[in-house]
């Protein structure tokens, strides 16, 4: 048996329609996996046609991760096509980057909703079939902000600090029943989230990195795909760093 095929999943992706979350659901369906891919404004066309090459089943779903109403509509769109959930990677997220002097109350909040209580929001609503499945791995995308902290980013450290406490926390709740809660921590990943960044502060990160590039968003699926097969059995509460030695 192939452990890091997906085949016969059902894996469900916040952000999926562009960057990292797109990239996931690609590397995803081309494991084998049916996938419910959520999007808030980019509709996800070209991942309709390559799930329909590959003889995948792909569910869309807009829905703002931000509202709870929406995440639970999300995973009872898995539910109701796929009567379960055995992968939920909590990919979406936004940035109001700003020194905090100058950051206003909205752009904590959307932030903070928007990257955190959206983990809690879906999390919560699929470790039931989880549970029930005795099954499941969550992947939570964080990022090495949280972990180093980042001058401009106290709402985006903040609550990408917080994915990670969360994780564990719900590691240590659901292990015993068989489902495993990991966080992917990527550095700089070329995006449309970095895409807009200074050229100067793009230089400079790039000195930092050990391995002397810039990730791209299928180094992160590939952190995923570990983390969503089978190949990762044994590891749950785990925060795998991804960023060419950045962090270290
Ligand atoms: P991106 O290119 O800006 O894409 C963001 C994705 O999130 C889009 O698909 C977007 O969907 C979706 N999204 C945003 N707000 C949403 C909402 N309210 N509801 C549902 N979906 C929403 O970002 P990225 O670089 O791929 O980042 C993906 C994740 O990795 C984020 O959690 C980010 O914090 C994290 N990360 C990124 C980097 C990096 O260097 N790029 C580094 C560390 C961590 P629509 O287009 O449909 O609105």
């Amino acid at each position: 048996m192939n452990m890091t095929s997906l085949e016969g999943k059902t894996a469900v992706v916040t952000g999926g329609s562009r960057g990292i979350g797109r990239a996931i659901t690609e590397a995803f369906l081309r494991a084998g996996a049916d996938v419910v891919v959520n999007y808030n404004k980019t509709p996800v066309d070209e991942l309709k046609a390559l799930a329909a090459e590959l003889g995948r089943q792909l569910v869309d779903v807009q829905a703002d991760v931000s509202q709870t109403a929406d995440c639970e509509r999300l995973i009872e769109a898995a539910m109701s096509t796929f009567k379960k959930v055995d992968v939920l990677v909590n990919n979406a997220g936004i940035t109001r980057d700003t020194l905090l002097m100058r950051m206003d109350e909205a752009a904590w909040d959307a932030v903070i909703a928007t990257n955190l209580k959206s983990v809690f929001s879906t999390c919560r609503a699929a470790v039931k079939p989880m549970i029930r499945a005795r099954a499941g791995s969550i992947i939570n995308i964080s990022s090495v902000s949280g972990i180093m902290g980042n001058a401009g980013q106290c709402n985006y450290a903040a609550s990408k600090a917080g994915v990670i406490g969360f994780s564990k926390s719900l590691a240590r709740e659901v292990a015993a029943r068989g489902v495993r809660v990991n966080v992917v921590a990527p550095g700089f990943i070329t995006s449309d989230m970095t895409d807009g960044l200074d050229e100067k502060i793009r230089e400079k990160v790039l000195h930092e990195i050990p391995l002397g590039r810039f990730g791209q968003p299928a180094d992160i699926a590939n952190a995923v795909l570990f983390l969503a097969s089978d190949l990762s059995g044994f590891v749950t509460g785990h925060t795998m760093v991804v960023d060419g030695g950045m962090a270290m």
